[in-house]
């Protein structure tokens, strides 16, 4: 399980976190929505300590992270951004086999089989020797995937994983984060994908200027927002 109570960040005078807390059990997905600004970004980032929380702490498996290296946290939690960030040059099997063998000292031909086996879960085994270039933004995402798999996180951080792609390629990713989410992955997903909020959480977090304005199962929170700010977010993007 992942939990974060009563987490504070502020950059300068801009109070962008105010008391936000989270908690996903072993296994389950949590999604956060939200509109822009509101904070979404900085909670994953707070989490994974990659900007350290003025107040609150965080709990992975029950422990507090916080007074443990921020990088050993982070080699615990994958994350998936909007931006790929694939490195051009490798082929798509070394882009996977990177951080397992840099991160892990893992030997090169262990940190590849690791990696195949993690292409083939995202379906993309077929392109192991390819270069990220030749792939669809979709494939590409499913790369970035695959290499935050091939650190066996306890956790995965998706980041607006699809904003960035074409419309036709945008279900093929959900699909992926779908599977991964049934096969019992524990995942905070921030997202714009309402239907896919919808269908795969076991949790829903609506976050407003740094808070968590509403929370709850997912059915509930759509057919029966009790805030009139959910209530007005729900409306524009729905
Ligand atoms: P979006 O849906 O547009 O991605 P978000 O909910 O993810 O929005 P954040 O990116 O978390 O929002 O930003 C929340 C606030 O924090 C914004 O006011 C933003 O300007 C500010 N902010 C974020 N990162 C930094 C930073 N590194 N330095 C200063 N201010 C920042
Ligand atoms: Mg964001």
């Amino acid at each position: 399980s992942l939990t974060g109570t009563g987490l504070h960040l502020a950059f300068g005078r801009n109070k962008v976190l105010r008391g936000v807390d989270l908690h996903v059990d072993a296994g389950k997905t949590v999604t956060v929505i939200g509109p822009s600004g509101s904070g979404k970004s900085t909670l994953l980032r707070v989490l994974n300590r990659l900007h350290e929380p003025d107040a609150g702490d965080i709990l992975l498996g029950g422990e507090s992270v916080l007074h443990d290296s921020p990088d050993r946290l982070r080699r615990r939690i994958g994350m998936v951004f909007q931006h790929f960030n694939l490195f051009p040059h490798k082929t798509v099997l070394d882009n996977v086999a990177l951080a397992p063998r840099k991160l892990q000292k893992m030997g090169k031909e262990q940190a590849r089989a690791l990696a195949r086996e993690q292409l083939e879960l995202v379906g993309l085994a077929a392109k192991a020797g390819a270069r990220p270039g030749s792939l669809s933004g979709g494939q590409q995402q499913r790369v970035a995937i695959a290499r935050a798999l091939a650190m066996r996180p306890q956790v995965m951080f998706f980041d607006e994983a699809t904003s960035a792609l074409d419309p036709e390629l945008v279900k093929g990713v959900l699909a992926l984060m779908a599977d991964l989410s049934s096969s019992g992955m524990t995942m905070v997903v921030v997202t714009h994908e309402m239907g896919y909020a919808r269908e795969v959480s076991d949790a829903v977090l609506f976050m407003d200027q740094g808070i968590v304005v509403e929370t709850g199962a997912p059915e509930r929170l759509f057919e029966a927002p009790e805030t009139e700010r959910l209530q007005r977010f729900l409306s524009q993007v729905l």
